[in-house]
């Protein structure tokens, strides 16, 4: 058999390593072309080494050197900046992993698309802020878009046993973070030393934080939207604190069908490397004797106000999605490097959707202006509190 070319992007990151992981206990299987990274050079030429890619792209141009110097010898080529990022697409991988942090990733996730392979999508940022017109590339390329996000996988796969014109409802679950049972008086007060301790999983610390403030659940709201289109009235978060149940999905006839698994990511991500097959996982069996009890509530959208910021967003349409993003994105840099309160994430989101003006998103280009307007104004809103 031959072996199947893939690419990382954001392979120094949580998912990215996760994936290499995989990829690493069947290497044979594997042609790895690129590996990309925001700035950690060392850790990319080590992936890059050790996994055999013909190139590894570092997103910031200023770390060329230390890339180039690192893979001397190596006969992998290096390079640099946001265009090599989406030049790395043009290798042509079978399989493309979608793991950048942040609308940083949509570029060369676009990209990537437009080449008509399968692409394994964990990079919501971008379908969050750029959905329509990615859904449109993958429709136009006839790429095969499969989500990585555990939720959304659980959902794809939930979708195998009836599909799409027969649901009732998807059931987005939420753990509810690990301020699930704080007062919304208390998290005035919460430090990132304490937001980055999420229950279940272990992600990057954009992700963490977003599960602390729920963000993450309303970002994926919008994920699902536009992955799943069954209109927003049918979907819904339920907070199932153990992370067991992925998601479900309900049909007409009331059958709600579920994934279940242990809370570790390369559960998905082998999901979307063999599919439509299965493949073996170094994971955790789903010891449900020893879990005991799973346990379900309602969302309280007015301590985390960001699951009612990510609905209303999506009935304002247009460019809403890609400012509420942006700001998040901000508030969330700006909370981690200790220049904003917890609480101030969610009104700088609010804040900037009800200033910066809600445009149509005819193509790409809108939605970077409007991305860096949002920015723009929430970097002035985090300065302001400051002051
Ligand atoms: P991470 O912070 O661990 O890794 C992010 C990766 O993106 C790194 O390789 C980093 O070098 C790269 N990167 C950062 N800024 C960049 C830039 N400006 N340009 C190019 N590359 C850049 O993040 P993660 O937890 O692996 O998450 C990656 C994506 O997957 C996010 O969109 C996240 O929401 C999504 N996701 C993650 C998990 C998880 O368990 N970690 C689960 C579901 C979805
Ligand atoms: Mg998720």
């Amino acid at each position: 058999m031959t072996a199947r070319t893939v690419s990382i992007f954001g392979a120094t990151g949580s998912v990215g390593q996760s994936t290499l992981d995989l990829i690493g206990r069947d290497p044979d299987a594997y042609d790895v072309l690129a590996l990309t990274a925001g700035c950690d050079t060392t850790k990319l030429a080590a992936a890059a080494i050790q996994h055999r890619a013909r190139l590894a792209v570092v997103a910031d141009e200023s770390r060329y050197g230390d890339l180039k110097a690192a893979l001397a010898g190596t006969g992998i080529e290096a390079a640099a900046g946001a265009d090599a990022l989406v030049e790395a697409t043009d290798l042509g991988a079978d399989w493309t992993m979608a793991a950048i942090v942040g609308c940083a990733g949509l570029a060369p996730t676009l990209a990537a698309i437009r080449h008509g392979r399968t692409v394994a999508l964990a990079n919501k940022e971008a379908l969050v802020s750029a959905g329509a017109i990615m859904m449109a590339a993958v429709a136009q390329s006839g790429a095969l878009l499969l989500p990585v996000d555990s939720e959304h996988n659980a959902i794809f796969q939930c979708l195998q046993s009836g599909g799409i014109e027969a649901v009732e409802r998807i059931i987005l679950t939420a753990s509810g973070g690990p301020f699930r049972t704080m007062s919304y008086e208390a998290m005035r007060l919460v430090v990132p030393e304490q937001a980055l301790k999420h229950p279940n999983w272990t992600m990057g610390r954009k992700i963490t934080i977003d599960s602390a403030t729920m963000m993450n659940k309303g970002l994926e709201l919008i994920e699902a939207y536009h992955l799943f289109p069954v209109g927003l009235e049918r979907l819904s978060i339920l907070v199932h604190p153990q992370s067991v149940i992925h998601s479900m999905v309900e049909y007409k006839d009331r059958s709600t069908i579920a994934q279940l698994g242990c809370p570790d990511m390369r559960v998905p991500i082998a999901s979307t490397l063999a599919w439509p097959a299965r493949m073996e996982t170094p994971c955790q069996p789903l010891d449900l004797a020893k879990i005991g009890r799973l346990d379900f509530e309602a969302p309280d959208e007015r301590r985390f106000p960001a699951l009612r910021l990510a609905r209303e967003a999506i009935e304002a349409g247009g460019s809403a999605p890609a400012a509420l993003n942006a700001a998040n994105e901000v508030a969330v840099m700006a909370f981690l490097e200790g220049r904003i309160g917890f609480l101030d994430i969610g009104r700088i989101v609010e804040d900037v959707l009800a200033r910066v003006e809600m445009l149509p998103v005819a193509g790409i280009e809108d939605v970077w202006a409007i991305d860096k307007d949002a920015r723009r104004v929430a970097e002035r809103l985090a300065a302001e509190l400051i002051n």
